[in-house]
């Protein structure tokens, strides 16, 4: 293989963090005449790089094969939905966004967190490449604009008159191949005096809980705050304050401006950031190293669960189709040998297949129709409220089983 180079600062990757084999787009769940044919597997192996510690997956797949018929919509979390209006509150009430504002989202899928804004009579505009998922925003009254975004997009904006007073970014700076163009992008988009808000999931909790299965294809960076901080000042951005939330599993709220706009001082979460992930050595190669054995081990008390499991003749389904659960059932090589199907109250994924593991996919009323005596809970993140919704399995002595950070099974 040619050598690779950093996404953002060119250093050649030597380095390891964790590789997770051959594995399926993470995304690309199977129609049931799909079974019959071949099906692309990908590399899933992710580097680390010397210079400026950015967690990196090299591109393997572009962007349109990944993005252009996203089966993902937002709307269909409860815990998600509560989050976004949550956030359209608490900024408009901190920075005093009204009818004479533009807010701008770069990925805004279905528009479900522009709808809150909507609502207040803030002015938006999403923008979202995947065109069915763009198409439903549209349904909805939220103008969307069906484009990757990038130095391109934001010069056309521009042009036409759009600037952002408040740009919001969730989940999507870990989805851009070309990371510079897309930081410099919204450098453009900007408005002198505007803020740029992004969520993405910090690599320090992905780290410290070993959340080794939110690494997929459509995931090409993985970013502790330090990085992003050296990100953004390259492209003449500051990032003025940090949050750290619970979602997905722990995620970071990040603040920026322009370098010359002196109004909003870097504040004390930001200094205090930095100086936890220097105390940890995230500012040295050590800590990435030691990763990719935790993981093997990972694999290994799973294995050993369900082998004992079916080996005493107990019943396994899943709970739920993420696309973290795909990385975890394929890297562990778990089929239907193991887990006899999935639910999801996603109607857009009921009917289809797993890739790689072709475990179907059912509405969640199966469940009380089989009585399973172990349901596996793949987005671990959401484990309380599944838990709550699925109470009903204890009825027949039905357990909950968590697989990450370890096996943890709850009765
Ligand atoms: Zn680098």
């Amino acid at each position: 293989m040619s050598t690779v180079e950093c996404r953002f600062c060119r250093t050649p990757l030597k380095h390891n963090f964790v590789d997770l084999g051959m594995s399926p787009l993470a995304n690309s769940y199977l129609k049931p005449e799909a079974l019959h044919q071949m099906e692309p597997f990908y590399p899933l192996h992710a580097y680390v790089c010397e210079t400026c510690f950015l967690v990196q997956l090299p591109m393997v797949v572009t962007p349109e094969q990944i993005f252009s018929d996203y089966a993902y919509f937002s709307s269909y979390s409860d815990t998600w939905l509560k989050h976004a209006q949550t956030y359209v509150e608490d900024v408009i009430k901190r920075f005093g966004f009204d009818s004479g504002s533009q807010v701008v989202e770069v990925a805004s899928n279905d528009g479900y967190l522009l709808q809150y804004f909507k609502e207040k009579g803030v002015p938006v505009l999403g923008i979202e490449p995947a065109r069915n998922v763009a198409e439903v925003a549209e349904a909805a009254g939220i103008p969307t604009v069906k484009k990757f975004f990038g130095v391109q997009t934001a010069g056309e904006l521009v042009a036409g008159g759009k600037q952002a007073d408040l740009l919001v970014g969730n989940n999507v700076l870990a989805h851009v191949p070309d990371l510079n163009d897309f930081v410099a992008g919204m450098k453009i988009l900007l408005k002198p005096d505007g803020i740029i808000t992004m969520e993405f999931p910090h690599l320090m909790q992905l780290m410290a809980n070993n959340q080794f299965d939110t690494i997929y294809h459509e995931h090409f960076s993985y970013f502790s705050f330090v990085t992003v901080t050296k990100v953004f000042a390259e492209h003449g951005l500051t990032i003025f304050d940090v949050e750290e939330l619970p979602t997905h599993g722990g995620s970071l709220r990040i603040y920026a401006r322009h370098a010359q706009d002196t109004s909003k001082p870097v504040g004390r979460r930001v200094k205090e950031l930095i100086a936890k992930e220097e105390a940890d050595c995230f500012t040295s190669l050590e800590p990435y190293l030691s990763f990719s054995e935790r993981v093997k081990e990972t694999k290994r008390q799973l294995l050993a669960f369900l082998i004992d499991a079916k080996q005493n003749g107990a019943s396994v389904v899943g709970y739920g189709a993420p696309a973290k659960g795909n990385t975890l059932l394929n890297y562990c090589g778990i089929r239907s040998d193991f887990v006899d199907y999935t639910v999801d109250r996603s109607p857009h994924k009921q009917g289809y297949y797993l890739p790689g593991t072709h475990i179907p996919i059912h509405h969640p009323d199966k469940v009380r129709e089989t009585k399973p005596d172990y349901l596996l809970i793949l987005p671990w993140n959401l484990k309380s409220e599944i838990m709550e919704q699925m109470a009903y399995i204890r009825e027949w002595g039905g357990k909950f089983v968590v697989p990450i950070p370890e096996v943890q099974v709850y009765l």
